[in-house]
């Protein structure tokens, strides 16, 4: 259970003396003055170029300023206490994506977060987008709406850190690299039949890994109705769009 190390995190930078990861003012992660400064609407934010057929990606803001600085805490500095306003970020985004597809407050939807190379995973000590994407539904459920996080996808081996690579090689390093396994598959289909997919990452950069995410769905007969992010890099998002 993974709800132990994250409370005992949580409460050790409460009582070791933290800071805010925004203004860097002493006392909480997320100072009040910097948390009420979130943005709390998302919009589609196209990646431009945009990958072919990609779902609608949601975003809350720029990847910059407050959204960047506690995206790189919690995921590189482990600061782990920002899992809850991270989620509920992402859990704006997921909301203003079913809200525009017009689904009902009471239709199952099942959040499925991109898979995280494991070697990531072993050396940060965590799944930041897996952590997030569960405070996120965490915060859906509070609204009185069905969702679920679920672990569908799995990374296959070989796939490199995406960092450092332009569009065309994060395009080729990801291609075919995600699968749903089929029994994984299958209990979704048993657990949450006719539910709405909503794949969720971090960050949107080419758009590249949520679209492979979306193949390896679709590829297996599962559709996808939207993405959700925290951010989204500056892509000139003002271009429209020549899916
Ligand atoms: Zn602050």
């Amino acid at each position: 259970m993974r709800l132990l190390p994250l409370l005992t995190d949580g409460f050790l930078d409460l009582v070791l003396g933290s800071a805010c990861v925004v203004c860097e003012r002493g006392g909480r992660v997320l100072c009040p003055d910097c948390r009420a400064g979130l943005p709390v609407e998302a919009a589609v934010r196209w990646p431009t170029p945009t990958p072919l057929g990609l779902v609608a990606p949601y975003a809350m803001g720029t990847y910059d300023g407050a959204l960047r600085s506690m995206v790189l805490a919690h995921k590189e500095r482990r600061v782990l206490a920002l899992a809850r306003p991270l989620g509920d970020l992402l859990g704006g985004s997921v909301r203003a994506a079913l809200d525009d597809a017009r689904c009902r407050v009471d239709a199952p939807v099942v959040l499925v977060p991109v898979p995280s190379r494991p070697a990531a995973v072993r050396q940060r000590g965590h799944d930041p987008t897996f952590t997030m994407t569960r405070a996120a539904a965490c915060r859906l459920v509070a609204e009185d709406r069905d969702v679920t996080a679920l672990r569908v996808l799995r990374l296959r081996p070989g796939v490199v850190d995406q960092a450092g690579l332009d569009t065309r090689g994060r395009a080729a390093n990801l291609s075919g690299s995600m699968a749903a396994p089929t029994a994984v598959v299958r209990r979704l289909g048993e657990r949450f039949p006719h539910t709405h997919v909503v794949l969720c990452d971090d960050v949107l950069t080419t758009g590249a890994t949520l679209r492979e995410a979306q193949r390896a769905l679709e590829a297996v007969g599962v559709p996808v109705l939207a993405a959700a992010v925290v951010a989204a890099t500056q892509l000139r998002d003002q271009v429209p769009n020549l899916r």
